[in-house]
């Protein structure tokens, strides 16, 4: 089967890796002409826009996934009166736009932070105090790694943000959550509704980007967190992987926002799981049955964000799996992981240490 991505970055390159030995070929979409999935898949360099590029991409390909949210709604919405088009279109739209994936939590009743839409600083204002302060000011769209958002934390911040930060974007107020830990859950959803889970990462972000995750095994928010998602997915009648990112208060869940596609807390499950969720996407979108999901072992991942080091330090940590997406390296940007497996939690948290201390060094 020939499956056509929209975006040819790291994502892209592992849902080759991990279809390829299914027999699936890939065809990338992506403006940028070096896009880091172009050294496993046919590359068409084009905008996302262009007629003639999406038509070219539509005529080589059977069927249509991708791995960013941000694709834009007309991309998508052409190639869909072509070919199949998972996950469906509509998950995409919804999780593109902060106040519709919100108001989607609360319509399912999963707990989210309080939020008020604003489109003026009067309105925002108002949102302030219902919301109460320490607050976060979110554009709806196009925010992603802490991107356009700004933790207001006085009155007379209200101002500055609105004019300064994200002024003339729609946004949302939401209540600024005291959260213990931040965790992650990735489900995948077959055709037939088939619904397995990973175990839930349990991640640490810095500066809005994730830093590391670690894999936690018969954790006390898993069945609430696979509980949460299931509603998601089969409100989408959704097929492929979906990443749900949660708040944990301290015995409750809140949930910060849903992932249409394979997710960056899921990367462990390449050397962690049986079947890792690159391959499990794949399988769904194929209408293959999907893999397991158990854990094998402990593990944990963690980004080289910026810079990377060379394969050789990193390898002589035990249970360490290098991964460089042959990406240019700029400030900010996600250049690698490397996954560590151990036997138990000890030997991860040694592994994850010394990891720490190169990327530091
Ligand atoms: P997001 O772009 O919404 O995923 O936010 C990026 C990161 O900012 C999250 O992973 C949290 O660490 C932090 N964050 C986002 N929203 C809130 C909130 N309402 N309260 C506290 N921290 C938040």
């Amino acid at each position: 089967m020939r499956i056509g991505i929209l975006g040819g970055g790291q994502l892209a390159r592992m849902l080759a890796l991990g279809g390829h030995p299914l027999g699936a070929t890939f065809v990338i979409l992506d403006p940028v002409h070096d896009a880091c999935a172009s050294a496993v898949a046919r590359h068409i360099t084009g905008d996302y826009t262009d007629q003639e590029k999406l038509k070219q991409f539509a005529g080589m390909i059977d069927i249509v996934t991708y791995e960013f949210e941000n694709v834009p709604a007309e991309a998508v919405e052409y190639l869909a009166t072509k070919l199949p088009v998972y996950p469906p279109v509509h998950a995409l739209a919804m999780s593109r736009d902060r106040l519709y994936e919100k108001s989607l939590f609360r319509d399912l009743g999963i707990p989210t932070p309080k939020f008020f839409n604003v489109t003026s600083l009067d309105e925002l204002r108002q949102a302030a105090k219902e919301v109460g302060l320490p607050a976060v000011l979110k554009s709806r769209t196009l925010g992603y790694d802490g991107k356009g958002q700004a933790v207001i934390r006085s009155m007379d911040e209200l101002e500055n943000a609105w004019s300064s930060r994200l002024a003339g974007v729609d946004c949302i107020l939401e209540a600024f959550v005291n959260f213990k830990r931040e965790i992650s859950v990735v489900a995948v959803r077959s055709r037939a509704g088939e619904i397995i889970f990973y175990p839930v990462g349990e991640n640490v972000h810095s500066e809005g980007i994730l830093r590391h995750s670690v894999c936690s095994l018969n954790d006390p928010m898993q069945k609430l967190a696979e509980d949460y998602i299931t509603r998601l997915l089969n409100n989408f009648d959704y097929v492929g992987v979906m990443a749900l990112e949660l708040f944990d208060t301290g015995g409750e869940l809140m949930a910060n926002e849903i992932a249409p596609r394979v997710h960056n807390t899921g990367h462990w499950t390449i050397e962690g799981a049986q079947t890792s969720q690159f391959e499990n996407h794949i399988r769904a979108i194929m209408g293959l049955p999907l893999g397991g999901t158990s854990p094998i072992g402990h593990c944990a991942m963690i980004n080289f964000i910026g810079t990377i080091p060379p394969p050789a330090p990193v390898l002589e940590i035990k249970g360490a799996h290098y991964h460089n997406y042959g990406k240019a390296p700029v400030p900010g940007r996600k250049l690698g992981h490397v996954t560590v497996c151990g036997e138990n939690q000890k030997e991860v948290k040694a592994g994850m240490k010394k990891v720490l201390a190169l990327i530091a060094g």
